[in-house]
C-alpha cells in the first residue's frame, strides 16, 4: 500500500492559520484603537463645552459650568452603587428637593427615581445613571431645585343646570377633566341604586353600591335591551357614580402600590398614578353620568360588546369618552369601557363630526 505523506488538508496549513490569526488580531487592535480615539474626541468635546466661567443661558440651551467643589474623580454611578460618591449624590439631590429618602450611600430605586426626575427637569437623557454630563449639571450653578407640577386650579366654574344632570345652565355638557374639576357644590339630581333599580337579567351590576343618575341609567337600560335583541348580551356595569372622597381613596391606594411595589418616591408615584387614575375632583364619575361597562371575567377591549358600544352608544346619548385617537387632547390613555351620558342632542353631533368632548365644547360652547 502506498503511504501518503501526512499532509494537512488544503486550507489548514499551520503557517496560513497563524497568518490569519495575526490579521484578525491586527483588525481587532485597530478597532479598539478607533473606539478609544472616538472616545477621546468625545471627551475633548465634553471638556470643551465645560467652560469654567459662568455663561448666560440662551433660551433652553443649558451652558454647564463646573463647580470646583464637585467630587473628583467622577466614575459613572448607577443603581446598585454604594459609598461616599452615592452619599454626595443623594445629599445634593436632597438639597435640591429631588430626593426625599435617606442619605445612606446606597443607590436604590428611590435614588434612581430622583436622578430621573432631575434629568427630566434639566433636559438630560433620563436614564437614571449619573454619568459625566448629569454629574456636571448636578454640581453646577445651573442645577435648579425641583419644579413641582402645580395641580391645575379648577377654572371658571360654569353655571350648572339644577334640573338636568351634567349640563351647564346653557345646556352644554359639563366638562370634568384634569383642568376642569367638578364645579364647586355640584349636586347630583336623582341618583338611583342600580343594583336595585336595574333589571339584572339585562345587565349585571358588579357591586350593590353602584349608583347613577336616573336619566342616564334609563338610557343605559334601553341600550342594553336593544343590544340583546341584536344578539349581543352578557353586559356588566362595574362602576358608576363616585364621590370625591372615594376617588381620593382610589388615588391614594394606587400611589401606595407604586411606592411599595415599584420602589418609587411619593412624587414619582403620584405622577405615575395621574396617568391612569383621575385626581380627586377631576373624574367624570362624580357626575353620576359615567359608567364603566364590562363583560364579566374578560378584558373588555376588543370584545364584540366593546365594538357594539363604540358603534351604537351615541344613539342613546352616550359617548365613548377616551379613545386612542384623542389621547393627546383628553390627556387620558384610551378606556374602551368608559362611557359618559351627555344626551342625544350632543352625542350624535360628536359622533358625526368625530369630536371628543373637549373639542365639541371648544367648537360649540360659549
Ligand atoms: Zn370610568
Amino acid at each position: 500500500m502506498n503511504k501518503r505523506p501526512n499532509r494537512p488538508a488544503p486550507g489548514t496549513n499551520p503557517k496560513k492559520i497563524i497568518g490569519l490569526i495575526v490579521i484578525v488580531l491586527l483588525v481587532i487592535a485597530a478597532a479598539v484603537m478607533a473606539v478609544r480615539v472616538a472616545k477621546l474626541v468625545d471627551l475633548t468635546r465634553v471638556e470643551m463645552s465645560l467652560t469654567p466661567t459662568p455663561q448666560p443661558v440662551y433660551g433652553n440651551v443649558m451652558v454647564v459650568t463646573i463647580d470646583p467643589n464637585a467630587p473628583t474623580p467622577a466614575p459613572v454611578i448607577r443603581h446598585g452603587a454604594q459609598g461616599e460618591d452615592v452619599k454626595n449624590l443623594q445629599s445634593r439631590l436632597k438639597t435640591l428637593g429631588y430626593y426625599d429618602g435617606e442619605v445612606d450611600g446606597q443607590f436604590g430605586g428611590g435614588t434612581r427615581s430622583a436622578v430621573v426626575l432631575f434629568q427630566q427637569q434639566h433636559g438630560l437623557q433620563a436614564d437614571g445613571i449619573v454619568g459625566e454630563e448629569t454629574r456636571a449639571v448636578l454640581f453646577s450653578a445651573q442645577a435648579h431645585p425641583i419644579v413641582l407640577t402645580p395641580t391645575p386650579a379648577p377654572t371658571a366654574t360654569p353655571e350648572v343646570s339644577s334640573a338636568i344632570p351634567g349640563l351647564t345652565a346653557d345646556g352644554m355638557p359639563i366638562l370634568v377633566n384634569r383642568e376642569h374639576h367638578l364645579p364647586d357644590g355640584y349636586r347630583t339630581v336623582d341618583l338611583v341604586n342600580m343594583y336595585e333599580y336595574c333589571d339584572r337579567d339585562v345587565v349585571k351590576i358588579k357591586g350593590s353600591g353602584i349608583e347613577g343618575e336616573r336619566i342616564a341609567v334609563d338610557a343605559l337600560m334601553d341600550m342594553f335591551r336593544d343590544a340583546i335583541a341584536e344578539g349581543i348580551g352578557n353586559w356588566q356595569v362595574s362602576a358608576g357614580w363616585r364621590s370625591v372622597s372615594y376617588q381620593q381613596k382610589l388615588f391614594d391606594n394606587q400611589v401606595y402600590e407604586y411606592m411599595k411595589n415599584n420602589d418609587m418616591s411619593r412624587k414619582t408615584a403620584e405622577s405615575a398614578t395621574r396617568k391612569t387614575v383621575a385626581d380627586p375632583g377631576s373624574s367624570e364619575h362624580h357626575l353620576g353620568l359615567a359608567f364603566d361597562i364590562t363583560v364579566p371575567g374578560v378584558s373588555f377591549k376588543g370584545t364584540k360588546q366593546a365594538r357594539w358600544m363604540a358603534e351604537n352608544c351615541w344613539e342613546y346619548g352616550f359617548i365613548l369618552r377616551y379613545t386612542e385617537e384623542k389621547e393627546s387632547i383628553t390627556g387620558f390613555i384610551a378606556e374602551p369601557w368608559h362611557f359618559r351620558y351627555v344626551g342625544v342632542e350632543h352625542s350624535l353631533i360628536m359622533r358625526d363630526e368625530n369630536l371628543c368632548l373637549e373639542e365639541y365644547l371648544e367648537k360649540y360652547g360659549s
